[in-house]
């Protein structure tokens, strides 16, 4: 572990901190650049030693100072998610393209979103348009940049989405969301062709593992409860990312 790559890290951490608020703040009228943070129950504005990520909830053990009402679990987790993100793609990016910066400025604003995505959904149950075409946006101008654009891989790339859009269609919304399909626009053009076919299998795989064990009462979530799809579409796009190099089970498709 050098020094950069500790520095990436808490980086990380503090854009985790940015986007939590703006997750706790979309939609909600409140300006997300605007006023200090404050807690939910009392209202008292958080001092800056308060606001360091992660280890101020640490400090606190998760409580208000005030009114020892719970802090969310949101602020650690999406920290932390952003700091693992953030040093995972700078790492891979000192492998792939130490000599191109801008590849490293569009992975972060890529992981951002991405992170946006899974705590926005989690929380909220649906994926915003807005959230899912930015990531469709810079995951299109990335490819345009930085690689060739080849019609074939595009088309291919995009049958997963059209894949999740039928589940929509013929569920009516009940299997899939339309927001998951749009989702996966992005990660078919991010990932390209057979990444984003082994992102959507791994999804489904955690997605069917995590029903199980939730099923099998390790939490207090029922069959009834509605269980974000999101944040596994965005799990496999990630793994996907880092390991279709390795997965080489359906390259016969591509040769
Ligand atoms: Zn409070």
């Amino acid at each position: 572990m050098q020094y950069i790559e500790i520095i990436v890290f808490l980086f990380g951490l503090a854009i985790g901190s940015f986007l939590n608020s703006i997750v706790f703040r979309y939609n909600t009228g409140e300006s997300v650049a605007n006023g200090r943070s404050r807690c939910f129950n009392c209202g008292r504005a958080l001092s800056w030693a308060e606001l360091i990520p992660v280890f101020s909830f640490l400090i606190l053990r998760g409580k208000c100072k005030n009114c020892s009402s719970k802090i969310s679990w949101q602020y650690p987790a999406g920290e932390l998610l952003t700091g693992i993100l953030f040093l995972a793609f700078f790492i891979e990016w000192q492998k792939k393209f130490p000599d191109n910066a801008a590849v490293l400025l569009f992975w972060f604003l890529i992981c951002s979103f991405l992170v946006l995505i899974t705590l926005y959904d989690i929380k909220h149950k649906i994926i915003p348009d807005s959230f899912a075409y930015s990531f469709l946006a810079l995951a299109f101008l990335s490819k345009f940049i930085f690689s060739e654009i080849n019609l074939l891989d595009l088309f291919l790339s995009l049958l997963p989405a059209a894949f999740l859009f039928s589940l929509w269609f013929f569920s009516k919304g009940r299997w899939m969301g339309l927001g998951d399909a749009k989702l996966m626009l992005g990660g078919g053009v991010f990932l390209g062709f057979p990444g984003v076919v082994y992102a959507l299998l791994l999804s489904f795989w955690i997605g069917a593992l995590a029903g199980i064990a939730l099923l099998l009462g390790f939490s207090g979530i029922t069959i009834k409860s509605e269980i974000p799809f999101g944040p596994f579409l965005i799990l496999g796009i990630v793994l996907a990312f880092f390991f279709s190099d390795s997965l080489s089970f359906f390259s016969f498709f591509y040769a």
